[in-house]
């Protein structure tokens, strides 16, 4: 959900002449937390980039309890790493 408070505070300091560069650099952080969120939402399945589904995974490498991809947009060419962290196990069978 955006935050249009946020939004307004941001704007209030950009059209301030002294907190221009303060309210540009709060609105970048803005757009980099809303990205995180859309990502999420689609379940990291569509570029953050450019919103293709194109997109190449490397080895996953754990460090448990996080791992993590590289990933690649086969249609703008951006690169990431998708970050992953452990939620618990599933399939326990107690050794006989
Ligand atoms: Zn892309």
């Amino acid at each position: 959900m955006i935050d249009i408070q946020r939004l307004e505070d941001i704007k209030k300091l950009i059209c301030t002449v002294d907190h221009y560069e303060e309210g540009v650099r709060h609105l970048n952080l803005f757009i980099q937390e809303a990205a995180q969120t859309q990502y999420l939402e689609k379940e990291g399945e569509h570029c953050p980039t450019c919103g293709s589904n194109d997109l190449q995974g490397g080895s996953v490498d754990v460090d448990s309890p996080h791992a993590s991809q590289p990933m690649s947009c086969g249609d703008c060419r951006a690169t990431w790493t998708d970050q992953y962290q452990l939620t618990g196990f599933a399939d326990l069978k107690e050794g006989a």
